[in-house]
């Protein structure tokens, strides 16, 4: 027993090891995949109820490594985060979605908003001015842009972010908070909140039909939304049943696995530009 013990707590140890490995050699190759421009966006279009074609959509960041394959966002982003190279990528993702979209409008697809996630970390002091240029640069109208982020940020805002929230909402760019309803801010305070969207969160989407919590949650704040005249989006709709029962509620606005996946530019301009100017 004790010296299966000791394999035990060996084997453990190595494992250990290997995990500090495998995290720091996936640094060194975030690293040079931002360097080299390793990434691509992906796209999920969003759509008002009834209608065929999108009207909104998010970009989706995608790294594809090339000895593991597609690694999520889930994985990199908190190492980009903590290794300070989230800024540089995220401005990589701004420029690269706007340019995408306005091809797409180009195009003749009469898209309204490319939506971008951004982390808390990523908001420094020359955040807003570094967007504002590439959207000059561009010459990208700041209207079309939306910023999207957590519930957590727009509370704790500390100066310098909401400087920089400010400073980009004068410009003409929107926010929406993604996520919402998981991080327990109270309602009356998002009146406050320099936001025009919220999306609803996938958890409680996922449930709408078989928990009533969560659907009382939704229809909340579809409520509140309406009277403060918000937009809300509910994210993750992957069944009729849930579409159904967001729509009887009052939700207008959809992203999901039900209408489209995310897809890489050259499939969505397939999908949803190629007819249009015809
Ligand atoms: P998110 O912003 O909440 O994005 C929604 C996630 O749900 C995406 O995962 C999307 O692919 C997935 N999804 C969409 N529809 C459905 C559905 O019907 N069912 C289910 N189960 N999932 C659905 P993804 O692309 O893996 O992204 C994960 C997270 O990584 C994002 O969550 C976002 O927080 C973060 N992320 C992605 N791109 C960026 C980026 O460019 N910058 C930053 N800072 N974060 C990003
Ligand atoms: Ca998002
Ligand atoms: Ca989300
Ligand atoms: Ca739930």
């Amino acid at each position: 027993a004790k010296e299966l013990g000791r394999n035990r707590s060996y084997d453990y140890h190595r494992e250990l090891t290997d995990t500090m490995h495998s995290r720091m050699s996936l640094e060194q190759d975030l690293r040079s995949a931002i360097e080299g421009h390793h990434f691509e966006l992906h796209f999920q279009p969003q759509f008002h109820i009834g209608e065929e074609r999108p009207r909104r959509v998010e970009a989706l960041l995608r790294w594809s490594h090339p000895l593991r394959g597609m690694i999520s966002p889930h994985e990199f982003i908190p190492l980009a985060e903590t290794s300070g190279m989230i800024s540089e990528l995220g401005f990589w993702v701004v420029r690269s979605a706007c340019q995408q979209f306005m091809f797409w409008r180009q195009q003749g697809l009469q898209l309204d908003k490319i939506a971008v996630n951004v982390s808390a970390v990523q908001i420094n002091a020359s955040f807003a001015n570094t967007i504002a240029r590439i959207m000059e640069h561009l010459d990208f109208n700041p209207a079309w842009l939306e910023l999207e982020v957590t519930e957590s940020l727009m509370m704790s805002g500390t100066t310098e972010v909401n400087q920089q929230i400010h400073q980009l909402r004068t410009l003409g760019v929107e926010f929406a908070i993604d996520d919402f309803g998981t991080g327990y801010s109270s309602l009356s305070k998002i009146k406050s909140m320099p936001v025009t969207v919220l999306k609803v969160d996938q958890s409680f989407v996922r449930d709408i039909n078989d928990d009533v919590n969560d659907y009382e949650i939704i229809r909340a704040i579809v409520l509140m939304a309406r009277s403060l005249g918000l937009t809300v989006i509910a994210e993750g709709v992957e069944t009729e049943a849930q579409q159904q029962t967001l729509k009887r509620i009052g939700c207008e606005w959809m992203q999901g696995y039900l209408y489209a996946r995310p897809m890489d530019g050259g499939a969505f301009y397939e999908r949803y530009v190629k007819d249009e100017n015809r």
